[in-house]
């Protein structure tokens, strides 16, 4: 094997791509830029039983999206191609022959009520759960016999009953596990598909992958695929095992927990550079202890030493925290324009780029996700309705001599500055010789409607000023 780093994702279409998927792709990814390594997608779709319609597309758009950029993988080529497991079937057999060619893997014919019986005994008697070894020590002549005869089979692999495996991980460090406690696995299904034990295996193998990183679930089938490289005499890749994602009660994330797809968090707003931000935490400690930090920084910091093997606990109200986050710290011009759908949505015209960004440059203050963006942005886009007591305030003669005095300082020029409203509206309480309490209140009503909110020079920002005016002459008139 060169030296070179190659590491790739290989998730089942299954499902739509869920945070723990991301996490994977994404250490996958800045390992492999951090060394100028190559970052392969492949799929795994040899469960015909379980293939989600648009998965697949989910898959890959999901990943787009993100910027996790594939080198290769389905739609991109590359030397190994193909990056799909169902078009690579012949090598999977290939393979499964020699096994049982040589002694490593075996033909069993036990029909699923037997297996059922086996497995209910077990139960019952505390055992582990494993196949009893019945087709094992058949003979080549009446295995060849009874396929011949057409009966449905499935190939198992032969494991060693004695001795452990021991092999390191580079995040958990040396593990051992005793050969007793695996199961003589299927590697060939009876509809001739491969089983991921098998594919997966292959695959890495022939795609010459350095570094397998999957999740701690399966961890404990390493031994079956040692046992696969052994016979074959294939060099292992380096494991490495993520830890597990935890709910905060420490349980594992489940779907039973909620919808954890990619898809269904940006539905809710999420920003993408926050997800990943985030579902890099789930397990990784920068250096310094930053939390916030670039796709770009991550990868100049990237390593294992620094991934935990403890669980990772999901904590939506970080998630929500970081959100809040990007949502201030991405370029305005930027959110502007990632903005747009959520106010077409519930049915705002956004206006001009121009308008919309001033009224975000507030709202976003205010905002976590993006739909409250469209809802803090709204008292720039309507104008206020009055209640019958602020019809009252805004009707009495000082709230007139202040919205007149407003109008008549914003008429002297157009270029104003936040901080020139600012010193403005101030000088206006001196000048008209009013208290905070007889001052403020129309203005805010005036603007918008209420008399709590963002600081007044920010509204008229956000209005612009032609809107502000219009807003004041509008109160005046009531
Ligand atoms: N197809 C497996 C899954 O989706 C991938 C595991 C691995 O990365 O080896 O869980």
């Amino acid at each position: 094997m060169s030296n070179k780093v190659r590491v790739r994702f290989a998730p089942s279409p299954t499902g739509m791509l869920h945070l723990g998927g991301l996490r994977t792709a994404l250490y996958d990814y800045v390992f492999a830029a951090h060394n100028q390594g190559n970052f392969i997608l492949r799929i795994e779709d040899t469960d015909r039983t379980r293939f989600v319609e648009g998965a697949f597309e989910n898959l890959v758009g999901t990943l787009e999206d993100m910027g996790l950029f594939y080198d290769e993988g389905p739609g991109k080529g590359g030397p190994y191609a193909p990056y799909i497991q169902s078009e690579r079937l012949d090598k999977y057999k290939q393979v499964a022959d020699q096994l049982v060619e040589q002694g490593d893997a075996y033909p069993c014919f036990c029909s699923k009520e037997r297996l059922d019986e086996i497995r209910a005994v077990q139960q019952q008697n505390k055992e582990p759960i494993k196949y009893d070894g019945f087709c094992r020590n058949m003979s080549k002549e009446e295995a060849q016999k009874r396929i011949e005869a057409g009966e449905p089979y499935v190939i198992r692999l032969k494991m060693p009953v004695e001795g452990s495996y021991n092999f390191s991980d580079l995040i958990r460090g040396d593990v051992s596990i005793e050969a007793s406690q695996i199961d003589d696995q299927v590697i060939i299904k009876s509809d001739g598909f491969p089983t991921y034990h098998l594919a997966a295996i292959v695959d890495d193998h022939l795609m010459e992958i350095s570094h397998v990183l999957r999740g701690e679930e399966w961890l404990s089938s390493t031994p079956k695929h040692i046992q696969i490289y052994k016979a074959m005499g294939w060099e292992q890749p380096i494991w490495v095992h993520l830890p597990l994602i935890l709910n905060t009660d420490k349980s594992k994330l489940s779907k039973r927990h909620g919808d954890f797809s990619v898809g269904a968090f940006m539905k809710k707003g999420f920003l993408k550079e926050a997800l990943i931000n985030f579902v890099a935490l789930l397990g990784w400690h920068p250096s310094e202890d930053k939390e916030i930090f670039s796709l770009q920084e991550m990868i100049e910091d990237f390593s294992f030493e620094k991934v935990n093997k403890a669980g990772a606990v999901f904590d939506m109200t970080k998630l929500e925290w970081m959100n809040g986050m990007y949502m201030r710290s991405i370029p305005l011009e930027e959110l502007t324009q990632r903005a747009r759908e959520w106010f077409e949505e519930a049915g705002i015209d956004p206006g001009t780029d121009e308008k919309l960004a001033r009224a975000l440059d507030t709202a976003r203050d205010y905002a976590t996700l993006m739909p409250e963006l469209v809802e803090h942005s709204k008292i720039y886009y309507e104008r206020p309705v009055f209640e019958d007591e602020q019809i009252e305030i805004l009707r009495s003669d000082a709230s007139k001599t202040v919205c007149r005095y407003i109008i008549e300082q914003l008429s002297t020029k157009t270029d104003w500055t936040k901080d020139d409203v600012g010193e403005m509206v101030k000088q206006g309480m001196k000048a008209l010789e009013l208290k905070g309490k007889q001052y403020y209140p129309p203005i805010r009503l005036s603007l918008i409607g209420r008399t709590q909110g963002p600081d007044i020079p920010r509204i008229v920002y956000s209005l612009g000023i032609e809107e502000t005016i219009e807003r004041f002459t509008k109160a005046m008139e009531l």
